[in-house]
């Protein structure tokens, strides 16, 4: 890392009243650097937009998030005829732009929070703030199959919650066998007329109970060990069934099917953040119960980057606010006073 060598004065055109020179570029200390463009990410920039803390947005190369391969939208509040993905989080985006957020849609290469100002690079550019907001979000796990990707939006699901409804009265297949799968198969049965899991060994990861419960449930059958090879669609190009091959026999069979929900894990976007904050047993960025707080101070999260078990818009959005309303406490009571960080920074 450069080590800031010289704290220059406020210039009117900078947002931010402290200005660090490194060895390449004079930076601006940011308030607030929010990592990750999706509803939490858009979210928190709304709030600390309107504090006005002018936050800057590094809302990486897929800004948008999830939502932008997503198809409608029915579960978010104030939208009754149904609102489609991309549309949602352009708004989300447009709305906290309105307030005075400002956005650069590169990656987060690397973060330094080891002192403050926090240091967040992209590529070769380094960017300072007093706080951070860390909404990179997660990604569904995939079969890695051409057909699974090609039918994803057309039959190929990966939320029983946000999708399930638009199954109504459809043969479903589920593919995995961890207490993900068997729930999204179990939450399914409200919907679908029936749910096949398919599953690649004969012992299941899900808890006994779990299993007791799917196994209970009439809509529910089993086929193991089973793996799926190509998922197949009809005239419409919407997917009518999965060609499976069983492992014991080698022997594959076409399973028809209304649609297939992949429940195999979710993988958060954590790297950056490995060695840095602590995180859960599962990867994601360990927050306080009921706030956003980080293992470090100063530092927050928002969204499916550290909640693995709603992983939906509205509960993203929802911590993205709580995320800005901490950050924004916290700036007021703990934010090193400009001062002080000259006087430190000058002596560094
Ligand atoms: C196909 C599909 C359909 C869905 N349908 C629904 C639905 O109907 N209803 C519902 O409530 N939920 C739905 N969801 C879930 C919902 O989309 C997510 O819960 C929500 O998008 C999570 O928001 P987020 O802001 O936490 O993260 P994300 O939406 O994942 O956004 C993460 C952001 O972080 C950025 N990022 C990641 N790494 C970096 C980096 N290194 N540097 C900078 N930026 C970075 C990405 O570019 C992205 O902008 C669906 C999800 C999928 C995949």
């Amino acid at each position: 890392m450069t080590t800031p060598a010289h704290v220059l004065g406020c210039t009117p055109d900078t947002p931010n009243s402290l200005l660090i020179r490194n060895a390449r570029r004079i930076v601006p200390i940011e308030n607030l650097i929010i990592i990750g463009g999706g509803p939490a990410g858009y979210t928190a920039a709304l709030y600390a937009a309107r504090a006005n803390l002018r936050p800057l947005c590094i809302e990486g190369y897929g800004a948008g998030g999830q939502l932008l391969i997503s198809g409608t939208v029915e579960n978010f509040p104030g939208f009754p005829d149904s609102v489609m993905g991309p549309d949602l989080v352009a708004s989300c985006r447009l709305q906290a732009e309105r307030f005075g957020t400002r956005y650069l849609m590169t990656d987060v290469t690397e973060v330094d929070f080891s002192s403050r100002p926090f240091v967040v690079r992209t590529g070769r550019e380094e960017h300072l703030a007093k706080a951070v907001i860390i909404a990179t979000g997660a990604s569904a796990r995939t079969l890695g199959l051409p057909s699974e990707e090609a039918l994803a939006g057309r039959g190929v699901a990966y939320c029983s919650v946000c999708e399930g409804p638009m199954f109504q009265g459809r043969r479903l297949l589920v593919i995995g066998g961890g207490d993900a799968a068997l729930e999204e198969a179990v939450g399914l049965t409200n919907y679908a007329s029936e749910v096949v899991i398919v599953h690649r060994r004969q012992e299941f990861r899900a808890s006994p109970i779990m299993v007791q419960y799917a196994q209970a449930n009439e809509k529910i059958s089993f086929l193991q060990p089973y793996v799926v090879e190509e998922i197949l669609a009809g005239d419409d190009n919407t997917v009518v069934g999965a060609k499976l091959r069983n492992l014991e026999i080698e022997a594959t069979h076409v399973e028809p099917a209304g649609g297939v929900f992949v429940a195999i894990g979710h993988d958060p976007a954590n790297n950056l953040f490995r060695g840095v904050l602590e995180l859960d047993e599962l990867g994601y960025i360990r927050t306080e119960p009921g706030a956003s707080r980080t293992s470090v101070e100063g530092v927050f999260a928002a969204g499916d980057v550290q909640d693995h078990t709603y992983r939906q818009v509205v509960t993203s959005a929802g911590s993205g606010c709580v995320a800005a309303l901490d950050a924004q406490r916290w700036l007021a009571s703990h934010a090193m006073p400009e001062a002080a960080a000259a006087a430190a920074l000058a002596h560094s």
